[in-house]
């Protein structure tokens, strides 16, 4: 079987795929169908949380698919509400709704948004002001969500009720809010698929403070940021601020699909039987894999994932050929002289996996990725940099 024809005859040309198939995989290395091995410097963008088929992870899962695989949100299951109530109890968040991907926890943080509005204001509050450059997903609300015009083509009419601020300039979205009667602000802490940028964090404390008295719901986009990659559990901890919903997902189950919406205090009571649903959301196994993997997340796995940022931080800041390098933990962006393309195709071809977002390289590694591999690879990339 060729899996690289058979793909591209088939299967839809959404992707642009590197010319690469992956066919297993130990922790932090990776092994394609002709035998060769790569360092795994993007764990399926921020997906594998622990890497590839982790003991520990791989254990929790097939226990649960050797019990129950799914009910059906009719009936109570174990997993799902042991998850929940570990996200709340770490958060401060009061419920959590379960879905299987970032676009729907998002879609689920708006709707919650609008509801919460509606039922406290009225019609005519329902405006979400997100920010220039982010990402939200690519569901038709996602994308309107989306303050990236490559995004608003094509597939109109898009679901109205979006408008965009300056994610430099705190003073833009508040205007946004009093001019649209908003009853949201969405925003990513550090806007990944923009390029890897984070906030300042006076600009999202301004923010959060003037939501808070005007009862504007502050959203937070923990997709990518979510789950420990930050080097905190979740990076709005490290901005000082208490969001009114949180959604994450990509990391959260360390390689299943499962996204998930922490509601505050706030909105604790906003969705009621019927105003909300997914079939899949919570499935057992996808929630068994995410209390593994949250369970391990402590503060010495997130001290760890601070150090070894710090250490590439060091090693690349200054290195030849590169020209800045941006983000929070292990979510690192590097700018660099020769194009990404370039740069990713070098490391590829010297056995490293990286990422593009946007002009940038971009890492997104493992949480425990042993120091050997990552020194090893930082050594590949800085020489590919270089050359
Ligand atoms: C990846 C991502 C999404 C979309 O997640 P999907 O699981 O692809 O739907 C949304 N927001 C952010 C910040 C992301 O990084």
């Amino acid at each position: 079987m060729d899996i690289k024809s058979l793909d591209n005859e088939y299967v839809a040309h959404t992707y642009a795929r590197f010319p690469v198939a992956f066919v297993k995989g130990e922790g932090s290395h990776l092994t394609d169908d002709t035998g060769k091995e790569y360092i795994d410097l993007g764990t399926g963008i921020a997906v594998n949380t622990f890497g590839i088929s982790d003991p520990i992870w791989q254990k929790a899962v097939s226990d649960q698919l050797g019990k129950l695989q799914h009910a059906s949100n009719l009936y109570y299951t174990g997993p799902c509400a042991e998850l929940a109530e570990m996200l709340c109890s770490r958060t401060g968040m009061k419920k959590v709704f379960f879905s299987n991907s970032g676009a729907e926890a998002n879609e689920c943080a708006i709707k919650a948004a609008r509801l919460y509005s509606y039922e406290k204001y009225g019609d005519g509050r329902s405006t979400v002001v997100t920010l220039k450059n982010s990402f939200h997903g690519r569901t038709l609300a996602t994308l309107s969500a989306t303050g990236q015009d490559v995004f608003h083509t094509k597939f109109g009419p898009f679901p109205e009720g979006f408008v965009y601020a300056d994610p430099t300039d705190a003073e833009d979205v508040i205007r946004l809010v009093k001019e649209n009667n908003a009853c949201a602000v969405m925003m990513e802490l550090v806007q990944g698929e923009g390029g890897v940028y984070p906030l300042e964090e006076d600009y999202v404390r301004t923010i959060s403070d003037f939501v808070k008295e005007s009862d504007v719901l502050l959203i937070i986009d923990e997709v990518q940021t979510g789950n420990g990659r930050t080097g905190s559990l979740y990076a709005f901890e490290q901005y000082g601020i208490q969001p009114d919903i949180v959604s994450t997902a990509k990391g959260l189950a360390g390689g299943l699909p499962l996204g998930a919406t922490m509601l505050g205090e706030k909105l604790a009571d906003t969705y009621k039987p019927g105003t909300h649903g997914s079939t899949f959301g919570g499935n057992p196994i996808a929630s068994a894999g995410a209390v593994s993997i949250l369970s391990r997340i402590d503060d010495a796995l997130l001290a760890d994932v601070r150090a070894k940022s710090e250490y590439i931080f060091s090693e690349l800041t200054g290195a030849k050929g590169v020209v800045g390098v941006s983000g929070l933990g292990l979510m690192i962006g590097i700018q660099t002289e020769k194009s990404a393309k370039d740069v990713i195709a070098g490391c590829m071809e010297r056995g490293v996996v990286v990422l593009s977002a946007k002009e940038k390289v971009r890492l997104l590694p493992a949480l425990n990725i042993p120091m050997e591999d990552l020194k090893k690879a930082i050594g590949i990339l800085k020489e590919v940099i270089a050359e």
